[in-house]
């Protein structure tokens, strides 16, 4: 055996290929954490296609994390003000069991709820479907990616008739012009942009434009940057249009031939002249027509976005708008071009392919669509009509069915509400009423624990083999290289072993997870994500894949990619589209008509600030992990506000004060970092710091739940505070 096992690592949507060795085989090198265990070598696996060897410091140190505060055993208690009693799995499988059933039959499956992650691995996320969906009857599966990607995932449906980014890595070192959009991508997607930043330092041809109210690390590249106003991306994106029809630099052929609904968005984008747009975002009138000037002349551009797009009670209208941009522009299906959705978790693409969503079933399939549910019957063997044709309850929903008591048992899995949900004191004071909540998770404690009656221990990175999918589509296997610790089993192990119990026992007779994955990609043929090609012996042996990869075929990459001379260190990858057929029944893609509403909460004179936040380099989502690594600690020691020095003078707020921020819905206190990086009239704080790691700097304690009216994303992006020095 080799002395590195190949896996992936377990935080962002890039999704970087790591090399893993053993402790043993360092000699005497081998290093160990403060608690005396024995560390994991980690290394970039200069192999995989997506990062040819490049980490960022959360992949380099995932290894310390193995070990720290895990859960090690199931744990029980009767009520929340109850301490835990170790019990064994048998004991939590039977209570569950039971709880399961009386809800079932007293309140029926839609009072059954699960809460996922994208952190779970491709086999968790099905097994999980076949649960609750197929078994249980309760489209009530939801999981973190509502409030990551969903706005993404109802655009590219939208307009292209499915889900699916239809671009790849590669196309970051074949475009003329990278327009990048609510995405601090050097900090959030690090490889991402060190493949990008090296390509622009190399080619001085190449432009970069970043739209972002804040100056990030990215903005810093960047040729042009947009410090738009929080909200004002429509007005943006339809501005550009604008100017580009006026100048006549649109692809009309593209559009006779391969869109429809062209003349309902031209007749929007006649109402954004460059005067009123400017005016709207706060730019001026020479840079909004530099962007579009950029846009226009260049044959290949690409757009790449992440949270500052889709966390917004208009998510899905930006996300299609910035589409509209690559339709009237012909600007899709060809190398260095396209609207690219950059995914925050590591296997967030792979929860939407295995129907990880409330109103999705596997294989890019919708709960609505009657045919779409007989398909996923007949593969799982249940009777028709087993699933039920009602899109399940969302993130937030199962909040307000705690509040309304409609929801009787509610099963959270590897992520941490109690910290990353909107309108943090409401959410807590409905976790509160939960009759019934299962927490699994491989770590303990979590602020979310504290609102558990049953605890579960999950097996997690480098302790279960199964296969994840980064923001590219290419698949790649995640071997275990170690056991688990104590009694934690894997995710898809706990819901298959339940569904047993509860009577299914063919139903989840898999003897280990790529029996699991195989079943899955049966779901998947002649989908547009097909993985019939695709096990986890083909990706042993030949390693991470991109899809569609049906069965039978060769690793032809695209077929567009070889039109233009091809980098010889760049792998040829897959594009969707390159054939300018959609997923919509006419074949052709969709123009989405909408004019800006804004902000679900402005800034007023009671609240005249709009908070943003957002991650930062180090740290990962509520530092579940990174919080107990050492060296990202020291990067991030502590919470902190960006203050313009404007607003800082006139609130008398000086570097390092402590700043009382106040919402409608709760408060907040950081220490003021006063900095030019802000614009005047917003404010940022980070997001990582839940209860357990900072004493009242919950970035959730003061957003909002408004929702995207398509897409169910809830705006955590941005609402209005008053600031109060303190
Ligand atoms: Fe991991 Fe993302 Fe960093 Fe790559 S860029 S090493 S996937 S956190």
């Amino acid at each position: 055996m080799s002395e590195f096992i190949k896996t992936l690592c377990p935080y962002c949507g890039v999704g970087c290929g790591l090399e893993v060795s053993p402790p043993a085989q360092q000699g005497k090198a081998t290093h160990r954490d403060s608690q005396g265990n024995p560390i994991w070598r980690v290394r970039g696996d200069k192999a995989h296609p997506s990062s040819q060897g490049m980490v960022c410091v959360k992949g380099a140190t995932i290894a310390e994390s193995l070990d720290k505060n895990r859960l090690h055993y199931p744990m029980v208690r009767d009520s929340l003000d109850r301490e835990f009693r170790r019990v064994s799995w048998d004991e939590a499988f039977d209570t569950i069991v039971n709880r399961l059933q009386t809800v079932r039959f007293t309140q029926g499956p839609e009072a059954i709820c699960m809460y996922g992650s994208g952190q779970f691995q491709t086999e968790d996320y099905y097994t999980a479907q076949k649960l609750m969906k197929g078994c249980l009857g309760s489209n009530n599966f939801d999981a973190n990616s509502r409030l990551c990607m969903s706005s993404a995932v109802a655009g590219y449906i939208q307009s292209f008739g499915s889900d699916g980014p239809p671009c790849c890595y590669e196309d970051l070192e074949l475009t003329d012009c990278a327009f990048l959009i609510g995405t601090n991508t050097a900090e959030c997607h690090p490889i991402v942009f060190n493949r990008l930043e090296k390509y622009h330092r190399k080619n001085r041809k190449v432009k970069m434009i970043v739209v972002d109210p804040r100056h990030t690390p990215t903005a810093e590249a960047a040729d042009l940057h947009l410090a738009i106003r929080p909200g004002t991306d429509i007005d943006l994106l339809n501005g550009i249009a604008h100017l580009l029809m006026r100048w006549g630099h649109i692809d009309t052929m593209f559009i006779e031939d391969c869109t429809s609904n062209f003349s309902a968005y031209a007749e929007v984008i006649r109402h954004y002249p460059p005067e009123v747009v400017a005016r709207q975002c706060g730019i001026s009138i020479e840079n909004l027509e530099t962007a579009a000037r950029y846009w226009g002349e260049s044959q290949r551009v690409l757009s790449l976005w992440s949270m500052g797009v889709n966390q917004s009670s208009e998510g899905t209208a930006k996300v299609r708008t910035i589409i509209n941009l690559h339709l009237m522009t012909g600007q899709i299906g060809k190398p260095g071009s396209g609207p690219f959705s950059l995914t925050g978790q590591p296997n967030a693409m792979g929860g939407r392919e295995a129907g990880g969503l409330a109103h999705l079933l596997p294989g890019y399939r919708l709960v609505k669509n009657d045919q779409h549910r007989a398909e996923v019957e007949d593969v799982w063997k249940i009777k028709r009509g087993q699933i039920s044709a009602n899109p399940g309850l969302t993130a937030w929903d199962m909040i307000t069915g705690l509040e309304n008591g409609s929801v009787g048992l509610l099963w959270i899995a590897a992520t941490n509400p109690a910290v990353s949900m909107p309108d943090l004191e409401r959410t807590k004071k409905a976790l509160l009423r939960s009759p019934f909540t299962i927490y699994q998770d491989a770590y303990y404690p979590t602020e979310t624990a504290a609102y558990a009656h049953v605890l579960l221990p999950a097996a997690q990175w480098g302790e279960k083999t199964g296969v994840m999918t980064n923001s590219e589509r290419t698949v790649t296997l995640c071997q275990a290289f170690r056991q688990p610790p104590r009694e934690a089993k894997a995710d898809w192990e706990i819901f298959a072993e339940v569904g047993r119990r509860l009577g299914f026992v063919k139903e989840f007779s898999f003897a280990n997870s790529a029996e699991v994955y195989a079943e899955f990609t049966q779901l998947t043929r002649g989908r547009p994500c097909d993985m019939t090609g695709i096990s986890h012996e083909q990706l042993k042996t030949q390693g991470p894949t991109q899809w569609p990869h049906p069965k039978d075929e060769g690793d032809k990459g695209d077929q567009g990619a070889k039109l233009l001379p091809h980098p010889p260190h760049l792998p040829h990858s897959k594009r969707l589209y390159t054939d300018l057929r959609f997923h919509t029944p006419d074949g052709r893609a969709r123009f989405g008509a909408y004019y800006s509403k804004g902000l679900a909460e402005p800034p007023d004179p009671d609240y005249p600030f709009v908070l943003t936040n957002g991650r930062l380099y180090g740290h990962w989502h509520t530092q579940t992990r990174t919080g107990r690594i050492e060296k990202i600690r020291s990067m991030h020691p502590q919470p902190f506000i960006e203050i313009h020095p404007r607003d800082a003078a006139q609130l008398g707020i000086s570097e390092n004060q402590l700043v009382e921020v106040r919402s409608r819905r709760g408060q907040a206190n950081f220490p003021a970092k006063v900095t030019k990086a802000i614009a005047p009239g917003t404010v940022f704080v980070p997001m990582h710091w839940g209860a357990l790691w900072a004493d009242n700097a919950e970035a959730n304690a003061l957003t909002h739940p408004e929702s995207c009216p398509d897409s169910l994303q809830p705006e955590l992006k941005a609402c209005a505070v008053q600031l109060i020095p303190v």
